[in-house]
């Protein structure tokens, strides 16, 4: 999958450089924190130096990855120091700076040799060395290719983080984008003595009071459109306040809908705050949705992607319900 000239291109800015900064997007998921653990490991194995900075917090389900608080949270004034001496960025699970936030714009204006490696599908050019592959499961199993190819040591740490990647970014191995190829990579993954019972116990066994609470309060906002082909659920802040819940409560919440009979599209709509709205939009693969998300300037996979709009929630709902109805007459 991934071309030898990739790889060449990113063994030789390793073996040039020696001060590394991994990141990835905003609310980083299971495939954004294991492609960088995975990543990050790997570096420490070639004896660099490497800091991997978030623009926010990891669900707390991914802990069990990061025992040692190796992921930080990018704070300008006290990283300064460090991204000033950097020499080079690998920037994973994203091909789009709005999602980079405050370190995106650093890193955009830096000297910084960047490296982009992504399955988002993207029509231009993002950095001057994009390995974007959108036919991949996810990014760790670029990651998995990547590794593999410049010999690195898999160790558990890094398996188990490569196989947590693959396991979230393919619904467990039930979506699309579950190849021969992604279960060849977890049997190997699996032979470096992780325990899949375990990781899947710490990521969808272990939720917290707060986020069913969440859950139940958003189940109970679902409604029906369009012959009850578009299902949406709303989270507003007074429910996230009311759960005692975070934004990183979200994550995969936005799945559910799209398992109910006759569903074809589901929107979850997220209220961050008086003034925009995150949308996160689901397909079960009849209709196509990241052409929508990609006019509000969101974007993501045909069957899965995002955006955030500005807007009140009753506005944006309005406006993307309207938007949405061209879908289903086109049928
Ligand atoms: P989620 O709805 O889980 O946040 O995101 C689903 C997919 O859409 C992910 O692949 C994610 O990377 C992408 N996505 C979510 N929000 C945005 C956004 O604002 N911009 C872009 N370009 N992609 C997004
Ligand atoms: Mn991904």
């Amino acid at each position: 999958m991934l071309k030898k000239a990739d790889i060449d291109t990113i063994d030789e800015i390793i073996r040039t450089y020696q001060q590394f900064i991994v990141t990835t997007h905003v609310n980083p998921d299971g495939d954004a924190i294991g492609s960088e653990i995975a990543f990050a490991h790997f570096l420490k194995q070639r004896k660099k130096s490497v800091k991997i900075l978030n623009s926010s917090p990891a669900p707390d389900v991914f802990q069990f990855l990061d025992p040692n608080g190796e992921i930080e949270i990018y704070d300008a004034s006290r990283h300064i120091e460090y991204v000033s001496n950097a020499d080079a960025v690998f920037i994973l699970d994203i091909s789009d700076w709005g999602r980079l936030r405050e370190l995106g714009e650093f890193i955009r204006g830096s000297h910084l040799t960047k490296v982009c490696i992504d399955h988002h599908p993207k029509n231009e050019p993002f950095v001057e060395h994009d390995a974007i592959y959108p036919k991949a499961s996810s990014t760790g199993e670029l990651i998995f290719e990547l590794l593999h190819g410049l010999d690195a040591k898999l160790t558990t740490r890094i398996s188990e983080a490569l196989y947590t990647a693959i396991l979230t970014d393919t619904g467990v191995f039930r979506y699309s984008n579950t190849t021969p190829r992604v279960h060849q990579i977890a049997a190997e993954l699996l032979g470096r003595g992780i325990n899949p019972q375990q990781i899947h116990k710490d990521i969808y066994e272990n939720q917290s009071h707060a986020r069913v609470k969440l859950m139940a309060s958003a189940l109970a906002s679902l409604k029906f459109h369009y012959e009850n082909q578009l299902a949406t659920m709303i989270i507003t802040q007074k429910m996230l306040a009311e759960a005692g819940a975070s934004l990183k409560d979200t994550d995969g919440l936005s799945d559910f809908p799209r398992t109910i009979e006759g569903v074809e599209i589901a929107l979850l709509f997220i209220e961050l705050d008086n003034d925009r709205v995150k949308i996160s939009f689901r397909s079960n693969g009849n209709l196509v949705i990241n052409k929508l998300a990609q006019s509000y300037n969101g974007g993501g996979h045909a069957f899965a992607s995002g955006a955030t709009l500005t807007g009140t929630l009753d506005g944006v709902m309005q406006k993307v319900l309207t938007d949405a109805a061209a879908l289903f007459r086109s049928r």
